[in-house]
């Protein structure tokens, strides 16, 4: 029974169309390693090439063996899988295990606490939720203090005390005090902001969605929660500037001997920073570590947490477990998620370092589904994986990604007037191409204006080479490869004579061939 002709679509119905226009509309039947598999109108079994890589969640290949093998014992093995409210010794154990890598990685030997997600998404939602809670506690904190000077200001007055109301209103310290609670009331009710590199993508929740830099994606969902202002990395003054420009203060008053004054103190506005260490729908792109160290100086200095959104660049991707390890980054929180559930589960956690951690925070956040055994076991043993034999497969990884990236870099610079750039670390790779916006071929001109063109050559790749590649979300002129660290020479080459094809038929502004 074929399910598309006898039903109408109707999960997710636009966007299979779409796909199915692009020549997408595929159905895999089978996968392993770095291979999907369907079957075309004759049965026969296809495999296809997959450098997409669950869009970065399949670093240990689909279906890996052991964590199939591990899986099936656990389930076979009738594991309590939902026990909330329980005692959860293996989610412990993960947070340990990061917690280890964290230690060696950033040579610290400050702990993080770990908050269990479903999503990469969710967890940054965890850490912005966090920042904000610590954010009102501290607002909380200063206001408690101002109380406590006030109370002290009454008893000077009391004793003879003269109080000056500048720069607020009264004539004696009851209004003064009045005229303090109410515009003190109102400022500390300022929403928080946060800021982000030009470009970011963390997710696309109704919290999340204000943190990624995309226009279509985010404008839409602007009036449901707190915004955040993208600067550019490169530019400190800037983001100087924006730091100054979210500055606000509360008003406080001070003893002096026998005058009273108002005066004025910081309002933390500015809830955290947020950044991906290789930004990856942006178009795969590095952050620079000199650049990153100035920011973190910025950030001390008005006490603003940095929020690692580590989703699509750690678990070893990078030939390091934290990408940030690379640049010297110690975040204050760190967030994982894609490959954490070894390409079988949802799992996705939020590192908060102890410093900054609110206890009180695991009160007020909970999710059914987080921290459930079976994802949290698959996550531990993925993580497992990637420490074995001295973290083997970071070293794999940074191997196999300098060999893809060698690969697309020679094509570049035989194809210079295609391919724009290729950028990457390990294996988070991109390659851009020149604008084709102004081509002669209508279709390529069409397609590159209308955003869509790395679709068009996924759906070119797909038919013609049995190769699985997407653009990066925000930057669709740029396609990703995230393949697993088990990706061949050999896969190596086939990618090479899918892209030189490829390459080929765009310079010859063949668009109707490329459309299919
Ligand atoms: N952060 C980053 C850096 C991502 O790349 C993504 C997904 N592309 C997300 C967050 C969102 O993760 P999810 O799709 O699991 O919600």
């Amino acid at each position: 029974m074929n399910p598309v002709a006898d039903k109408p679509e109707l999960a997710e119905p636009y966007m299979f169309a779409w796909l199915a226009s692009l020549g997408l509309g595929v159905e895999y039947t089978r996968s392993k390693k770095d291979s999907l598999y369907y079957r075309d109108a004759g049965g026969a079994e296809i495999e296809v090439l997959d450098l997409v890589g669950g869009y970065g969640s399949t670093i240990l290949g689909h279906n890996n063996p052991e964590l199939i093998e591990y899986t099936k014992s656990l389930l076979d093995s009738d594991t309590p899988i939902h026990a909330q409210f329980s005692r959860h010794p293996y989610a412990n154990n993960l947070a340990w295990t990061l917690n280890t890598i964290a230690h060696r990685e950033f040579d610290t030997d400050e702990n993080y606490a770990v908050i269990f997600a479903n999503s990469g998404a969710e967890a940054n939602e965890v850490a912005i939720k966090h920042a904000e809670m610590d954010r009102m506690l501290k607002i909380g904190e200063a206001l408690a203090e101002v109380e406590a000077h006030i109370e002290a200001a009454v008893a000077a007055v009391a004793s003879g005390a003269t109080v000056d109301a500048s720069p607020l209103r009264g004539s004696d310290i009851d209004e003064v005090v009045a005229a303090l609670r109410a515009a003190n009331a109102e400022r500390a009710a300022t929403p928080p902001v946060y800021l982000a590199p030009v470009g970011s993508f963390h997710g696309k929740l109704a919290g999340t969605i204000q943190l990624t830099h995309n226009f279509a994606y985010r404008t839409p969902f602007i009036a449901m929660a707190a915004q955040c202002r993208f600067v550019p990395l490169d530019q400190p003054d800037v983001i100087s500037d924006a730091i100054a420009a979210e500055s606000r203060t509360l008003f406080d008053l001070a003893v002096d001997g026998d005058a009273i004054r108002v005066v004025e103190r910081p309002l933390p506005v500015i809830s955290a920073f947020v950044l991906e260490p290789i930004q990856g729908e942006a178009g795969i792109r590095i952050l620079d570590a000199g650049a990153v160290a100035r920011l973190r100086e910025l950030l001390d200095a008005a006490d603003i947490p940095v929020i690692v959104d580590e989703v699509q660049s750690g678990m070893g991707r990078s030939g390091a477990f934290f990408a940030a390890s690379h640049l010297g980054l110690r975040g204050d929180y760190i967030t994982l998620a894609k490959s954490l559930g070894g390409g079988i589960a949802k799992a996705a956690v939020t590192l908060i370092r102890s410093s900054r951690y609110r206890a009180d925070f695991e009160l007020v956040h909970t999710s059914t589904f987080a921290k459930d055994s079976l994802s949290t076991l698959i996550a531990l043993r993925a993580v497992e994986l990637l420490e074995a034999d001295g973290g083997a497969v970071y070293r794999l990884a940074a191997q196999r990604g300098d060999k893809l990236l060698a690969m697309l870099r020679a094509l570049r610079d035989e194809f210079g007037d295609v391919v724009k750039d290729v950028r990457g670390k390990g294996l988070m790779v991109g390659l851009e191409f020149h604008d084709l916006s102004g081509s002669a071929s209508e279709i390529l001109a069409e397609q590159a204006r209308g955003g869509l063109i790395g679709y068009m050559f996924s759906g070119y790749l797909l038919r013609e080479h049995n190769m699985r590649v997407f653009p990066t979300a925000s930057a669709t002129s740029t396609l990703r490869f995230e393949p697993s660290v088990y990706i061949t020479d050999e896969e190596i080459t086939r990618t090479e004579k899918g892209l030189r094809a490829l390459i080929t038929l765009i310079r010859a502004e063949d668009g109707k061939t490329l459309l299919g």
